[in-house]
């Protein structure tokens, strides 16, 4: 059988219209050294974008043109500037000329109408759809590239409470379209309502609704701002702290394996508000939300040793499984990691968190302190119970087998592979296999 591994992004790696590759190794059980090669970062459907370039490969001076073709063709008609000049114009329209192509996902200007005549379009649209187009835009579902999924009305208000409370000015939004289009609302609609903030994501749709200052066509799996440097420089004026104005980025990526790579992202951006300080920020961190399962806890804190996995089950809308349903609430395995303090971060009390003063911060309720662990240990939010042979807390559901040395289900192969899964990194297991994933 054979795994991939991320190798990371590479100096001088070439190019797809998602901006550089990243370095892969396909290993194959027995082999020492597995192939290299360089595929697209965001896309990890090859139906959605077939690059592909053995790292070894030598490539021609004409198929380096062609593709170089093939980039440029294959960045979206409209530039982000024509599109905010069409939005300009389109607020002009009376309410009977604002249409919007569903097909297209286009506002329509009244010129362009007869082109799409025959797809499906909506009417009248109003300024407070203007203002929530992740209500107009349909969430591309795509598993594999952008896995859309947005915030439940709730979560977002928490999120966005939580960030007034902790008193920051400006939120750098990396893919969280909803939370963006909360502050912008808000700020338009609330005059003592100060808090900005920046989009920074790879759905190019929303640049229809936002300025330069205001959305970033931006590729959180290599860094990449498909607006170049002029992007580039926005988004780092917007990092500069003017008037000791704090900022704090929050992120909600897809999830599926490439951590590595988005904490490479995150690094860079946590670099560029350094850099926009000469002095003051020192040794500090930009304060940072990462929303992402608890499962991945492992991971993250690999790359970010000073975060801490808060309690919090995140909801979602258009996730089956991550929304609370009608009949009581499905537990959703999606978390916030900051590097925050967690004892500043305030759980709602009325959603069943309270506080722990031991491990001061904000847990679960069904989230017991455990006297031998001397931590609030349960990850998923139900009740968990401590293994004195594993000399931890397990799940539940988990019991001791002997043979492997450790608590698992109790229903499981006792053969171990060596290598670690590529979703949680843990030993025994193949990421197709991993129990993580094994409930999305
Ligand atoms: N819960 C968030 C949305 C998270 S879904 C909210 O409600 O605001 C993941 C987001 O990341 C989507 O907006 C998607 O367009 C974006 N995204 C997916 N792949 C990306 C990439 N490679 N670079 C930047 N953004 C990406
Ligand atoms: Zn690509
Ligand atoms: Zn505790
Ligand atoms: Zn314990
Ligand atoms: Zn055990």
């Amino acid at each position: 059988s054979a795994a991939l591994a991320l190798l990371g992004p590479a100096p001088g790696a070439p190019s797809c219209p998602h901006g550089p590759a990243l370095l892969f190794v396909k290993t194959s059980q027995g082999k020492e050294e597995g192939r290299r090669f360089y595929a697209c970062s965001a896309c990890r459907d090859r139906k959605d974008c077939s690059f592909f370039q053995w790292e070894d490969e030598k490539v021609s001076e004409t198929k380096l043109a062609a593709r170089e073709e093939y980039n440029r063709n294959h960045q979206p008609s409209l530039t982000h500037r024509q599109n905010v000049d069409r939005y300009k114009n389109f607020v002009l329209l009376p309410l009977s000329k604002r249409r919007f192509c569903q097909e297209c996902q286009q506002l329509l200007l009244p010129a362009e109408w007869e082109k799409h005549m025959d797809h499906r379009f909506l009417c009248g649209i109003t300024t407070a759809q203007l203002k929530s187009p992740s209500q107009l835009l349909y969430p591309l579902e795509n598993k594999k590239t952008n896995a859309q999924y947005l915030f439940a009305d709730r979560s977002c208000h928490f999120l966005l409470n939580l960030l007034r409370d902790l008193g920051f000015k400006r939120v750098l939004c990396v893919g969280t379209p909803r939370l963006h289009e909360m502050i912008q609302s808000k700020a338009s609609q609330e005059e003592e309502f100060s808090v900005r903030s920046l989009l920074l994501d790879i759905d190019f749709r929303y640049s229809q609704f936002y300025t330069e200052d205001e959305f970033c066509h931006y590729n959180m799996f290599n860094h990449h701002f498909f607006g170049g440097e002029v992007a580039r420089e926005s988004c780092r004026k917007f990092l500069y702290e003017e008037n000791g104005e704090r900022v704090i980025m929050v992120t909600d990526p897809p999830f599926g394996g490439l951590v590595e790579a988005l904490a490479s992202s995150f690094k860079k951006l946590m670099a560029m508000w350094r850099e926009t300080k000469k002095e003051g920020h020192d040794n500090k961190e930009m304060p940072m939300f990462w929303i992402f399962p608890y499962f991945f806890e492992s991971r993250i804190l690999d790359f970010f040793p000073s975060f801490t996995m808060m309690d919090y089950q995140v909801d979602y809308d258009n996730h089956a499984l991550y929304k609370h349903g009608k009949t009581g609430r499905k537990q959703s395995p999606v978390r916030i990691f900051t590097n925050l303090t967690p004892s500043m971060i305030v759980l709602p009390e009325e959603e069943g968190y309270r506080f722990c003063t031991v491990c001061q911060r904000y847990v679960s309720s069904c989230n017991q302190h455990c006297e031998i662990c001397n931590s609030c240990t349960s990850k998923d939010g139900r009740r968990w119970k401590h293994c004195v042979l594993c000399k931890k807390c397990v799940k539940p559901s988990w019991f001791h087998c002997n043979k492997c040395n450790c608590c698992t289900l109790q229903k499981h192969s006792c053969e171990k592979t060596d290598v670690g899964c590529f979703v949680c990194g843990k030993a025994g297991h193949k990421r197709s296999a991993c129990p993580s994933l094994s409930h999305t």
